[in-house]
């Protein structure tokens, strides 16, 4: 099964993937992570990224793009992926319905999670002073927050036509909301046909 975990930054993405590899065994794909990764082991690739990701824009599709291919079909091989942070744009979202139809695969379910901005704002806030992560100061996040909006909201009808979306309340606990992601899974279309 694969699962994409959508929603703006700080939504709870990150939180509820750990819970899905811990509690189905389903391998986490995050971006964010992967960049985060190239830029502590000081490749080129980080190095490269490092100034877009603390000013908070959107790294190139072709660079994440590429991150996905690499692990994908072992992903896929492990029994499926949660996608975290990715994709972001409409090229993003093509590029992985492609990748996945040549391993003879599809997503199957987009979970949305909920927040309003000012729940956001506030946990940033307290992120940044628990973690110092550079691009959660707060004219970086306003930028991510711009770069959800501008770029990875309209991929929403994208995937409601698809008849894959599924809304969860992101505002409530943590336990809350992987109540609800767990329901949202539970309605497998693969099962049910
Ligand atoms: P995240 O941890 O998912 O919030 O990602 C942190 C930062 O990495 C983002 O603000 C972007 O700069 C970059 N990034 C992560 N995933 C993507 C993606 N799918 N497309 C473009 N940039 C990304």
């Amino acid at each position: 099964m694969n699962v994409i975990l959508f929603g703006p930054p700080a939504a709870g993405k990150g939180t509820q993937a750990k819970r899905l590899v811990e509690t189905r065994g389903m391998i986490q794909l995050s971006t964010g992570d992967m960049l985060r990764e190239a830029i502590a082991s000081g490749s080129e690739l980080g190095r490269e990224c490092q100034a877009i990701m603390s000013r908070g824009d959107l790294v190139p599709d072709a660079v994440v793009i590429a991150l996905i291919e690499a692990q994908l079909k072992a992903a896929e091989d492990a029994g499926g992926a949660i996608f975290d942070g990715f994709p972001r744009t409409l090229a993003q979202a093509e590029s992985l319905d492609a990748m996945l139809a040549k391993l003879g695969k599809q997503i199957d379910h987009v979970i949305r999670l909920k927040v309003d901005d000012e729940a956001l704002l506030s946990r940033v806030a307290s992120r940044f002073a628990d973690q110092g992560r550079p691009d959660d100061n707060p004219d970086s996040f306003k930028v991510r927050l711009d770069a959800y909006n501008r770029n990875t909201a309209p991929l929403l009808p994208y995937y409601a036509d698809k008849g894959l979306l599924t809304e969860v309340d992101g505002m409530s606990s943590i336990e809350a909301v992987s109540g609800a992601i767990d329901t949202a899974l539970a309605k497998d279309r693969l099962t049910i046909a």
